[in-house]
């Protein structure tokens, strides 16, 4: 590997939070070199997590979410080409092929294209409003402006994007109804246990919550929705809401000759070449985690941060930060903040080890063969925070019970 030097042309694809991230730790790490950040969206980059939760709740504009403000775009000394889509990556001349016939020739290439929300095969999917974009929240905030007070809202899948969703709605005073498919929502990411710990949140903040609804179509009559279920039910409601994961922004790599799979797969230095690499929610990683190594990729906003600041100091520099990579993610719904570190898997064991899920304020250990790999709380950040200590080597999960940082 060698090191960026100032004749050297770094190529950003995708202008989101790990593409702007990257751009101002290279600064940072001393790249004097061009860099030019290649953006579908119209917009500078911005932050997505409020759009579900401050933007949604009208407590905040859309403008407040901008990361990438005209003074730091000419402090980072980049060059914005915004509102074009890559199309193709010629990996061999690290050239990029844009949706408008432009190439741009780059000596390196960071990847950082992210996902996009799922689409659900329904008859009115283009009617239906999901919340990944800037645009989205804006249009969903415009067809907000035109419902009665107390309107039904359907919001399809009880997951975070789901409950955040249903939570925002309620506080403007709509009536959000969340449909889950599976028994309990969030099963599939934190577990039986922690997902049963979790059921009663959506109740206790007076939002109705259907679990194991399968939904077998959503109409529009013209007039309203028309949510059939599977069962032969029937909802009808002026809005819908969808939250029903994300899909890889990977198919302009389709003919790069890199390896597709789930994503961009890269090494541990988030490397798919020597001059290519991947950043953020797009990137299937090879990560170092308490219990070995593993092929990820997580959609977490932490990642893509820790991500950004890998690469650019390994291309700055030459050297690999040390510290091992310890994934944490946040959701605030239901007036409660799930955090999370590590990434434990749903058939991980779990241990409650403060708090109880009576007050409403507890934290959990996951561990696998014995050794931790995940702390989850609910509205106790501190002891979630003093317990990162177990997460940042191997720890035992004898010893962590032991040492009980969550107490300090
Ligand atoms: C509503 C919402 C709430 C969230 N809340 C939380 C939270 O509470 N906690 C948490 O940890 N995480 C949260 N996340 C996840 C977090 O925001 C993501 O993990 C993070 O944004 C990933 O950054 P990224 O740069 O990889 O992808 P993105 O931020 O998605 O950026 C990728 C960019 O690339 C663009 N792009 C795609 N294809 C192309 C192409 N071919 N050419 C050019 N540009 C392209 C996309 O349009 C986008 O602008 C939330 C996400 C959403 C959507």
């Amino acid at each position: 590997m060698t090191r960026l030097r100032e004749s050297d042309h770094v190529v950003i694809v995708g202008a989101g939070l790990a593409g702007w991230r990257f751009v101002e730790a290279v600064r940072r790490d001393g790249y004097e070199g061009a860099l030019t950040l290649i953006g579908d969206e119209p917009y500078a980059p911005y932050d997505r997590p409020p759009l579900s939760k401050q933007v949604l709740a009208g407590k905040w504009g859309v403008d407040k979410t901008t990361l990438a403000t005209p003074e730091l775009v000419e402090k980072n000394r980049v060059t914005m080409r915004l509102g074009v889509a890559a199309s193709s990556l010629d990996v061999a001349t690290t050239t990029v092929h844009l949706s408008d016939g432009a190439t741009i020739a780059g000596t390196h290439v960071v990847i950082a294209t992210g996902t996009r929300a799922r689409k659900l095969p329904f008859s009115a999917s283009d009617l239906v409003h999901t919340v990944r974009h800037r645009d989205d929240v804006e249009r969903l905030r415009l067809s907000m402006s035109t419902l009665a007070p107390a309107s039904t809202v359907a919001v399809i899948g009880g997951g975070f994007i789901g409950a955040e969703s249903a939570t925002s709605l309620h506080a403007n005073g709509f009536v959000p109804l969340v449909l889950e498919a599976a028994e309990r929502p969030l099963i599939s990411i934190l577990g039986p246990d922690v997902s049963a710990w979790l059921e009663d949140l959506a109740s206790n903040a007076g939002i109705e919550l259907r679990n194991g609804q399968m939904i077998a179509d959503v109409e529009h009559d013209g007039n309203e929705f028309i949510v059939r279920f599977d069962d032969g039910g029937e909802l009808r409601a002026p809005m819908v809401v969808v939250g029903a994961g994300a899909v890889v922004n990977d198919e302009w790599l389709a003919t790069s000759g890199l390896t597709i799979d789930n994503g961009v797969v890269v090494d541990a230095n988030l490397l798919a070449t020597d001059r290519v690499g991947a950043l953020g929610d797009v990137a299937r990683f090879m990560w170092q985690s308490p219990a070995g190594a593993e092929l990820v990729r997580i959609e977490h906003w932490q990642v893509a941060n820790d991500h950004a600041a890998h690469l650019a100091q390994f291309w700055a520099t030459g050297d690999a930060p040390t510290s091992m990579l310890v994934p944490y993610f946040w959701s605030d719904q239901y007036s409660k903040k799930i955090q999370m570190l590590g990434h434990a898997k749903p058939t991980d064991e779990v241990h409650l080890v403060s708090g109880s899920v009576k007050e409403g304020k507890w934290t959990a250990l996951y561990s696998r063969n014995g050794v931790v790999t995940g702390v989850v709380a609910l509205s106790h950040p501190r002891a979630l925070m003093l317990s990162k200590v177990l997460l940042d080597r191997t720890t035992l999960l004898d010893e962590a019970l032991l040492r009980a940082p969550w107490a300090s």
